[in-house]
């Protein structure tokens, strides 16, 4: 951290540790350094608030207490234990790492093995590596990450690779080698009663000596957070156009920057003289930072000019049609 001199990293650390010995919270996953119970509390706080995941973990683990019970379980059991969590498939990766477990006859005790269990990234790996096995693993989530860009006076976008990484750097650097377990689950806990969003608790915080947000102003406005590209709403309308069993078509450049080669229904502005009949179907499809709401309407056509061409309709099927296309005709049953 070059922000600090060593002597005072070490203070920094120091304070730290002492302030989480005593002041941390009593949470049912800090009674064990069992792998499994810590890596299924992580994963389940991805998802919810502490008070929330407590009774979650809680009865998960009655139900299965061991890796090897969460490997044999069924489809049923599992979502069933799961249900109100959301983000079912961190729990089919849960059952699928708990099988590579049992697999391979015990949790794996590095983080490069941990992190190459199913549904495991590399918070999650460091913070089973450090609170498990004590490997010298920082964890960055959203709470320590608030912290060091307070203490660091980082004014970057928090959003932006280049400050994470820099973030990352900062945590490991700052990391208590001698006892990575209490110094992670110091900044987390730092994080989530102390240096909280908007208005931290400066005076109770046992860093505050060194935080630059601190004596410079700043707290409550660090982390920077950009706001991303405004969604627009775009309303289109494509026509469908049938005649003799034929339908109206136009087919995108086989070199377009965007879906080259796939076929699109025509719009308004490409046919002036369309009378249009009624209205088949809406749906809203999106697309980077924009949603488009499509009107797809039944029309007549007299006179169509390339690049629009009519279609056998028995060919739609096997044509390559853009996803568009494909929701307006199925939805206005061009389709099946
Ligand atoms: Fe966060 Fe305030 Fe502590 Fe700085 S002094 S780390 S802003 S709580």
């Amino acid at each position: 951290m070059k922000e600090f001199t060593p002597s005072r990293v070490r203070a920094i650390r120091r304070a730290l540790g002492d302030w989480y010995q005593a002041n941390k919270r009593d949470l049912p996953w800090r009674r064990t350094s069992d792998p499994y119970r810590v890596w299924i509390s992580e994963i389940m706080l991805q998802q919810t608030r502490v008070a929330a995941a407590i009774p979650y973990y809680e009865r998960f683990l009655a139900r299965f207490p061991d890796v090897a019970a969460l490997a044999a379980t069924s489809d049923d059991d599992l979502l069933n234990a799961w249900a109100g969590l959301g983000y079912y498939s961190r729990a089919r990766n849960v059952r699928a790492a708990a099988q590579m477990i049992v697999a391979n006859g015990a949790f794996p005790d590095s983080y490069d093995a941990i992190i190459a269990l199913p549904g495991i990234g590399p918070y999650t790996a460091a913070a089973v590596a450090s609170i498990c096995f004590g490997l010298p693993h920082a964890v960055l989530d959203g709470n320590v990450m608030r912290v060091l860009a307070r203490l660091t006076q980082e004014e970057g976008d928090i959003q932006s690779s280049g400050t994470r990484q820099r973030l990352q750097q900062s945590a490991q650097d700052l990391l208590d080698i001698s006892n990575p377990s209490n110094h992670n689950q110091a900044m987390m806990e730092l994080g989530a009663v102390v240096c909280i969003p908007r208005e931290p608790k400066c005076k109770f915080c046992p860093i505050s000596k060194d935080c630059r947000a601190y004596s410079s102003g700043l707290a409550a406005e660090l982390p920077i957070k950009l706001r991303r590209a405004e969604i627009r709403r775009v309303r289109r309308t494509l026509l469908v156009a049938i005649r003799n069993g034929n339908i109206l078509l136009w087919q995108r450049e086989q070199d377009a920057a965007m879906l080259g080669g796939f076929y699109e229904l025509p719009e308004p502005h490409q046919l002036p003289e369309v009378k249009t009949a009624k209205l088949l179907f809406e749906f809203s499809h999106a697309i980077t930072n924009h949603i488009y709401d499509f009107h797809v309407i039944a029309a007549r056509v007299g006179q169509a000019n390339s690049p629009l061409q009519w279609v056998r309709l028995e060919q739609l099927s096997a044509l390559p049609l853009s996803t568009v296309a494909r929701k307006a005709l199925a939805g206005g049953k061009v389709l099946p």
